[in-house]
């Protein structure tokens, strides 16, 4: 995989092209010291029905909403608590679930709904999840090799790629994509500045380790594996070099922005990151399992729900985090203002 394009280009040389959002400017420039509404990212799950509205098993108050539903749910957050920007994800019924109609504008719920939260909330930042388990049929990350078995690479970050031009085109500013697939990051970059997308940002899932903490959420994008696991494509959760080394090879490939996931269990790694790039915004994604256990807890009595999230999001920040990414981004947010 060639790291140039054109002549003598190198991916990450481009430095203010995809940094153009004042959000995503925010995120370059930030104080670590104090809390502010543009540090936090909401992820959402969007279904096709446009008037759906479904709960989530063991996912306590976070929803799966159809584009009505949805636009109704932020239009508070925007106006009232400066929500800045959502990740989105795809939910897909089984029935439609292969990669072709990743591309259909009728078949995957974000093709449709980016336009009109772009419309509705046209400062919000619209943040792309981009990987291929929403749409498979087996439920992992990538293509397989039809004769060996084995994860077709090349194929997997094409298509993942060609993904990424599709949202950029229906207008997402970043693109995140949460594969693990080798030099994906490469492949996204060369292809969006090849379709004119050289202003869209790409948010790398540089440190995405396989871990249980990620359950509710399978629940949630109905993404869990048919078979096997993502181990052979997720880090070892002992792996601290090899997570260095992806995120080496990210930002050398062109990432604006690189994230570690999950978030509590892998601070130590957050702060390599941050030793190794201060120059470079890092995001943690407090993932679905670690939110209802946050939740769960705090339900039962066990804990005040604001102070140990406001403990983990301060360890986040300590550790050389910017940019947190939580289901409870709506809960801080509230809180922040009541302050
Ligand atoms: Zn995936």
């Amino acid at each position: 995989m060639s790291s140039t394009m054109n002549s003598n280009i190198n991916l990450n040389d481009y430095l203010h092209s995809s940094q153009s959002h004042p959000i995503t400017r925010h995120w370059q420039s930030q104080s670590i010291e104090n809390f502010s509404a543009k540090d936090f990212i909401l992820p959402i799950f969007v279904l096709g029905n446009d008037d759906d509205i479904e709960s989530i098993e063991s996912f306590p108050d976070v929803k799966r909403m159809g584009q009505n539903v949805l636009i109704d749910y932020l239009s508070p957050l925007v106006a009232e608590l400066n929500l800045s920007a959502i990740l989105l994800f795809p939910c897909m019924k089984d029935d439609v679930k292969n990669l072709d109609n990743a591309f259909d504008f009728h078949k995957n719920p974000l093709l449709k709904v980016i336009p009109v939260i772009k419309k509705k909330f046209p400062q919000l930042l619209l943040i792309t999840d981009v990987c291929l388990c929403a749409f498979t049929d087996h439920g992992h990350c990538c293509v397989f090799d039809q004769h060996s078995g084995q994860i077709d690479n090349q194929k997997s970050i094409e298509t993942l790629a060609k993904l990424s031009v599709k949202y950029a085109q229906v207008g997402a500013d970043v693109i995140a994509p949460s594969d693990m697939m080798d030099c994906r990051i490469a492949m996204i970059r060369e292809q969006l500045n090849s379709a004119g997308y050289s202003n869209v940002s790409i948010l790398s899932y540089g440190a995405k380790f396989s871990s249980c903490f990620y359950g509710p959420f399978r629940n949630a994008a109905g993404s869990a594996p048919k078979f096997g696991d993502r181990k052979q494509y997720q880090l070892p959760s002992g792996s601290r070099g090899m997570a260095l080394r992806s995120i080496d090879r990210d930002i050398r490939q062109g990432a604006d922005m690189i994230m570690v996931k999950p978030a509590m269990a892998y601070l130590d790694i957050v702060r390599s990151i941050a030793d190794h790039y201060p120059n470079y915004p890092i995001a943690v994604y407090q993932v679905s399992g670690e939110y209802s256990m946050l939740k769960y807890s705090a339900q039962i009595g066990l804990f005040d729900l604001e102070k140990v999230v406001m403990e983990t999001i301060i360890g986040f920040k300590r550790a050389g985090a910017s940019i947190i990414i939580t289901y409870f981004t709506a809960d801080i947010l509230r809180w922040i203002r009541n302050k």
